[in-house]
């Protein structure tokens, strides 16, 4: 009986469906406002994916059959999703606006994509000179923020972007949400078609709740934190300084993460050492299957090949404290005295 009535209500007349359907919506388009606030977007230019692969997939694809530019250390979700060509960069993992120019006038891409804020080095890129060059070739500009949200302050119309991903998980929130937030005025071709959902942009049954828990998560943001971890981070590498080898150290970066190089001991070694003790780090670009993979970030920055098999990266948490920094450091120290050529 309800079946019958909630069918004819959802075919006759979507704004008349049922209460409960009335209350999901609600809290999705809650949720949706929220999650668009925090990078400065269009609520209705926001659209829910499973998480940033997704919505970088999504992204991608808008350069129809186009060619795409993107820099070589992007996140594996941009690096696989498609042929692109690549843009070199730094020591410091930064991208030269000079070269982007250059790579605009020879290959014409129809989209550029380049990540906010990377996330094995935490180098910030310097996205609104990049955008004008990408928009004096009336290219899109696709920002993956996923690594920035949270960490600084994100702001998609003055970064000058046209299409910015951002995921639940790298700010607390639930595994398996992001969106593809879009500014106004930009048509997006589907990936996933069927049932029109995401006003026809990606099809799918929504996920509520979780849309809700990225929305949670983004209220718990408190960036009056960004400081403190700004300073542990920092004590931490000063600790450090004089054995240790930072990379990327003088560059602009988000505040909670390093990468550092213990000389002699490789990457493997120190995560698993760090882990019996206790301390949880990860190393080069480790995957879903938990397998350590050269680091293309590393490499891409003509870092050396000692450094490279030895770095690993460490992610300061919300509620990491002085006391876990102090930790960190004897236990470092414990795996080099153990495992390093003077041990
Ligand atoms: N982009 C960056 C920079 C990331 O760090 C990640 C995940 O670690 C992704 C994209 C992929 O996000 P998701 O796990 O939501 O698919």
């Amino acid at each position: 009986m309800s079946a019958y009535w909630e069918g004819a209500a959802i075919v006759g007349n979507p704004s008349s469906v049922h209460v409960f359907g009335r209350r999901s919506r609600a809290a999705l388009e809650r949720a949706r406002r929220v999650i668009a606030r925090a990078v400065g977007g269009p609520s209705a230019g926001t659209i829910l994916t499973s998480g940033a692969t997704e919505a970088n997939g999504l992204a991608l694809a808008q350069a129809g059959g186009g060619p795409i530019l993107t820099s070589a250390i992007e996140h594996p979700s941009v690096l696989d999703a498609r042929d692109a060509l690549r843009l070199g960069c730094n020591g410091d993992g930064l991208v030269d606006p000079d070269d982007l120019a250059v790579a605009m006038e020879r290959y014409h891409p129809a989209l550029v994509s380049v990540m906010l804020a990377n996330n094995e080095i935490g180098t910030v890129q310097p996205m609104e000179a990049l955008a004008a060059i990408v928009h004096e070739y009336d290219a899109l500009l696709h920002v993956d923020a996923v690594q920035a949200l949270g960490r600084m302050d994100v702001d998609m119309s003055g970064l000058g972007a046209d299409m910015l991903s951002i995921s639940a998980h790298k700010i607390g929130g639930p595994k398996g949400v992001g969106a593809l937030v879009v500014r106004d005025g930009l048509d997006i071709a589907p990936n996933m078609r069927g049932g029109g959902q995401e006003q026809r942009r990606r099809s799918g049954t929504e996920h509520v709740a979780g849309a809700m828990g990225f929305a949670a998560a983004i209220d718990a943001i408190d960036s009056r934190e960004r400081e403190r971890i700004r300073q542990l981070r920092d004590a931490l590498e000063n600790a450090l300084a004089g054995e240790a080898v930072i990379v990327a150290r003088q560059a602009p970066r988000i505040p909670n993460t390093s990468a550092i190089a213990m000389p002699g001991v490789t990457s493997a070694i120190q995560v698993m050492s760090l882990d019996l003790d206790g301390v949880a780090v990860s190393s080069g670009s480790a995957c879903s299957s938990g397998k350590v993979s050269r680091s293309h970030v590393l490499e891409a920055m003509g870092v050396d090949e000692a450094i490279i098999s030895s770095t690993i990266r460490v992610s300061l948490g919300w509620d990491t404290s002085d006391r876990d920094i102090e930790c960190f450091i004897e236990a470092w120290r414990r795996v080099r005295n153990r495992c390093g050529s003077g041990g």
